[in-house]
């Protein structure tokens, strides 16, 4: 019995633990209040009505274990950032099971209490935006405590005397490990508790905690983990809550390749989370020092979603090779859980210092412009009988829309082109700032890759990764 072991068959086992009620991230409270429910009839559950939120939607601290270490965690401050959340209902599915993991439940829930405040921000994650329904962001509230949520947060902490603090959060995709072409996939912070970065026991036992986790996660994604500037923020909460006495860790959930939703990042929540709790109840963090903490590298946002390298250029009259790089802002659907995205052109020129998620060397590619498929379309179905490869074969990016079957802003992702509405007949074609150019990549003579709205296809490999866009 030991935590390498206990990370191991937590990742082994996941699926036992894994709540299945969440498929995607732009979830709403009225998705969680029923598991809620669910958790006050299971044993070793108490589950207290912390108060509401300025929209008068209930918040709830959930309780678990007998212990003398009162340990904290609270996600979802910042509406549009759920992936902890999540994880947090993972846990609670683990707590209510019993199986050969049982020794390790006995460790945590004997020599911890445990409280959960899961998705502090519901107003904000209605609408998945960052700030509370009084557009103030609560990590700049720790001293105003003007939002009511942050109330609640604060006087759980004084009333629990909390001596040790989880602030779960979600990060830009865009965060690499320094400068390397690994995403900070999961970020961490010992937050400062003055402005000069000293380190007192409470900072410390942060830190020595965090050096525990990075270890843990090392393990199943060697590289990824990177730390947050500990820049003094005298408004934040992790900040405060290190200065009250809570030795206080940030976790953030950043970008992994082909996990859009997060998902696999969630599951690392579940582990380095239930890790740190075992490593907490064991003192194991006793054994970590301040120095391993410090090595972990500095996160830089170096990651992009998409970089064309040496790209064959001619704009205003020169030719030139250069390098592109894509960015995806994303969009809720009308229906408000679901995502759409829309690529822009981030930059331009010696991009050596950035990563993409997806690279391509385009040194031996003529690249163009991609081409309107000149026959209309009046109906979606029609545009599905279309031979998508041939058409990508050939160059093609975009079909003219004439239908009314359709209404959103982005196309069904079977659909892998762009649809022109109106009297639209051109495709972007000029590689800019925040353009978004359709490009063909060739060679000698033969279509290998299309870039359709950011996303990589290829003719003889259809796939149903991104979206299109309605113009
Ligand atoms: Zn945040």
């Amino acid at each position: 019995m030991s935590r390498k072991e206990f990370v191991a068959a937590l990742y082994q086992h996941y699926q036992r633990y894994k709540e299945p009620h969440f498929t995607h991230r732009r979830f709403k409270q009225a998705d969680i209040l029923p598991l809620i429910t669910a958790l006050s009839a299971e044993k070793g559950f108490t589950i207290e009505l912390l108060g509401t939120s300025t929209e008068k939607r209930p918040i709830y601290h959930l309780q678990l274990g007998k212990g003398a270490t009162q340990v904290l965690l609270w996600s979802q401050m910042h509406g549009d950032e759920p992936t902890a959340t999540m994880a947090l209902f993972d846990i609670f599915r683990f707590f209510s099971t019993s199986d050969e993991l049982d020794p390790y439940r006995q460790v945590i829930l004997e020599n911890l209490s445990l409280h959960f405040v899961p998705m502090l921000n519901p107003d904000g994650a209605e609408v998945f935006k960052r700030r509370t329904a009084l557009n103030i962001d609560m990590n700049r509230d720790a001293l105003q405590l003007v939002n009511p949520e942050s109330r609640l947060l604060k006087n759980l902490r004084d009333r629990l005397k909390a001596d040790f603090g989880f602030n779960l959060h979600d990060q830009s995709t865009r965060y690499s490990v320094h400068y390397t072409p690994f995403p900070a996939t999961i970020s961490v912070l010992a937050p400062a508790y003055n402005a000069s970065k000293e380190v007192n026991p409470v900072r410390e036992r942060a830190m020595c905690l965090i050096a525990a986790i990075n270890e843990d996660l090392q393990t199943l994604i060697p590289h990824q983990v990177a730390k947050y500037s500990d820049e003094f923020e005298p408004r934040a909460f992790g900040d405060n809550m290190q200065k009250w006495g809570t030795s206080t860790i940030l976790l953030e959930s950043g970008g992994y390749p082909n996990d859009p939703e997060k998902m696999f990042v969630r599951q690392l929540n579940f582990i380095a989370i239930l890790s740190a709790l075992y490593a907490i109840a064991q003192k194991e963090y006793e054994k970590y020092t301040v120095e391993q903490y410090y090595a972990i590298p500095d996160n830089r946002t170096q990651m992009r979603h998409l970089i064309l390298r040496k790209v064959l250029l001619e704009q205003e009259g020169i030719s030139y090779r250069t390098d592109i790089a894509f960015e995806l802002r994303e969009h809720t659907c009308s229906d408000g859980r679901s995502v759409y995205y829309q690529a822009v052109v981030d930059d331009i020129g010696d991009l050596s210092t950035l990563y993409g998620y997806q690279e391509i060397d385009c040194s031996s590619f003529q690249v163009s412009f991609g081409k309107v498929y000149p026959q209309e379309v009046y109906h979606l179905a029609q545009a599905r009988k279309l031979d998508f490869s041939q058409l990508m074969a050939q160059g093609y990016t975009a079909l003219r829309y004439k239908g009314q079957d359709w209404q959103e802003e982005y196309v069904p992702k079977d659909i892998p082109f762009n649809l022109l509405r109106g009297n639209h007949t051109r495709t972007e074609d000029v590689v800019s700032i925040d353009k978004n150019p359709d490009l063909v990549l060739s060679q000698e003579g033969k279509v290998k890759y299309l870039i359709i709205n950011g996303f990589v296809h290829q003719p003889e490999k259809l796939t149903q990764l991104g979206n299109g866009l309605v113009r």
